[in-house]
Parts: structure tokens; sequence; C-alpha cells
């Protein structure tokens, strides 16, 4: 809100620390994309209502995943989250919030048991219904080995990898879900897993920033429609252009979540698929 407020933004490109200004004029700004698990913050503050009345054009990522105190400590408890998701669809149309259910990952714990984080899938995913959001994002767990130490270290918790016959039944049983509460089910940089699963059931790979997304809320608008080719397209990525002006440095996230690879107060490294925010 400062860098809107003063019109501009430092930002510090994090490979080789040069700082350069993105402007933050309404007239020069299509749309501003946020990505979070808690909006707490930013909803008591009053900072939507200020954004939009400034002018400018919001769009939501906002991941809920099943609750869980050793994956997600920090996080407030899920109907807290649930009622965030209603006020902001309250505030902008309700196809300008994308649900993430992101990552989804299977461990094994202290005593050995299997276990997953898909137990509230359902509950989460008739609340969304219910606020009118109709895209849902996900994505499996990539088992960095700074993020297996930790959990081993920290929690005594082994994150296990998954074949992709079984991620396939996973995202096919999400997909019946959603499907009959009329919500779209994208893959975030999931190329082979999409490439393998074909035009199955609809399942399309997501766009984090999408501009044909963005026009089709909004109208036409200024935008390029060029993929960033700062982003892992590789891996399937299908993001358009756009500039990030967050820092995890400078506004580390204090959430704590244990298969963080993005936040320094977690892990060095960039935000990605999954572990960001
Ligand atoms: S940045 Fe990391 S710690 Fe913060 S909410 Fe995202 S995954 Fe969790």
């Amino acid at each position: 809100m400062e860098g809107i407020r003063a019109g501009g933004f430092q930002v510090e490109n994090p490979y080789n620390g040069r700082v350069s200004r993105v402007p933050a004029d309404p007239g020069r700004v299509a749309a501003i994309v946020f990505w979070s698990k808690n909006y707490h913050a930013f909803l008591e503050g009053g900072y939507a209502a200020e954004l939009l009345e400034r002018g400018y054009r919001l769009f939501f990522h906002f991941t809920v995943n099943s609750p869980h105190k050793v994956l997600e400590p920090g996080l407030p408890d899920l109907d807290e989250r649930l009622h965030q998701v209603r006020k902001l669809t309250e505030l902008v149309p309700p196809e300008a919030v994308n649900w993430r259910f992101d990552p989804v990952c299977w461990f094994r714990n202290g005593r050995g048991e299997v276990q997953n984080n898909l137990a509230d899938f359902v509950t989460i995913a008739e609340c969304m219904a219910r606020a009118g959001v109709s895209t849902c994002t996900t994505s499996f767990l990539d088992i960095y080995p700074k993020v297996r130490r930790r959990a081993q270290l920290e929690a005594r918790l082994e994150f296990m990898g998954v074949e992709q016959e079984k991620r396939i039944r996973v995202l096919g049983r999400m997909n019946q879900v959603l499907k009959s509460l009329g919500i779209r089910l994208q893959v975030c940089c999931e190329k082979e897993l999409w490439e393998a699963l074909g035009l199955q059931e609809g399942i399309r790979p997501g766009a984090c920033v999408s501009h044909e997304r963005l026009e089709a809320i909004y109208g036409p608008l200024a935008l390029s429609h060029r993929r960033d080719r700062g982003q892992r397209s590789a891996a399937g990525c299908g993001c358009h252009e756009s500039r990030d002006v967050g820092s995890y440095r400078r506004q580390p996230c204090g959430h704590g979540c244990l298969y963080c690879y993005g936040n320094p107060v977690r892990a060095e490294g960039r935000c990605g698929k999954g572990g960001g925010p």
C-alpha cells in the first residue's frame, strides 16, 4: 500500500539485487493479481476497498487447503479463511477469485502412518461454490531436498513421492467433485501430468496471470497476451507477462508452512508453485 500511495514500487531483482521502479498509476496498471493463504490483514485494513476506490482492477488467488497444524501452522482456522473468501467475492466479481488447493501431498508421520492433505477438499469445494468461485487450481508437492530435510528435522515427517497413475486417479476424483459443483479444475506447472491426462474430463493447464481471464472479467485491457518468459514454461506454466512487486525479504511471511520454499524465513529461493503464498 505504501507503493500504491507513492505512485510506484521499488522492486529488487532477487538474483542480482538491482532495483528498478514499477509505476503504480491506475492508468498504467491493467490489474493487480494477489496470491495469499490469509487475507485477514488485507480485508481488515480496508485495503481492498481503497484499491477499488482508486480505480484498480483486482484478481485474487486464494490458497485454501485442508487445515493441518504441522503443514500450515500459522494460518487462521478454516472457517475464518472461508469467511474471507466470501468477503472477497462481495468486493469483486466472484470470477476474479480463484481457489488454489495446492500443493496436494502425501507424508508419513512420526508414528509411521501415511496421510495426505485431502481430507477437507469436498467441504472447501462446497463453500467455494456457494461463494460463486468457479475455478480451482491444483498441483502436487515438489519435494525439494531442503523441504524434505526440514520436514524430518522439525516435524519428524517424511514427504512421499506419488506415482503418476495415482496422481491421475486423484485428479479424476477431485474433478468429479468440482464438476458437480460447477467448478473447473486447472493444474499448475504439471505439464507431464496434463499430457498424460490428454483432454480427459476438461482438466486444463492453468495460468495464475491470465490476460484472457482478466479481459473476460473486466473487458478489453491494454495487455500483451505474451507468455511470461521468466516463469516455468517448460514445466507447463501458462502465465502471461506481469511485474512481480512483492519481496519475501522485504515483506517476509510468518505463516511457517512446512513445505514452503519461497519465504526466506523458512527457505532460500523464489516462490514457485505449491510453496508460495
Ligand atoms: S509464503 Fe510460505 S510460509 Fe507463507 S503462506 Fe506461503 S507457503 Fe506458507
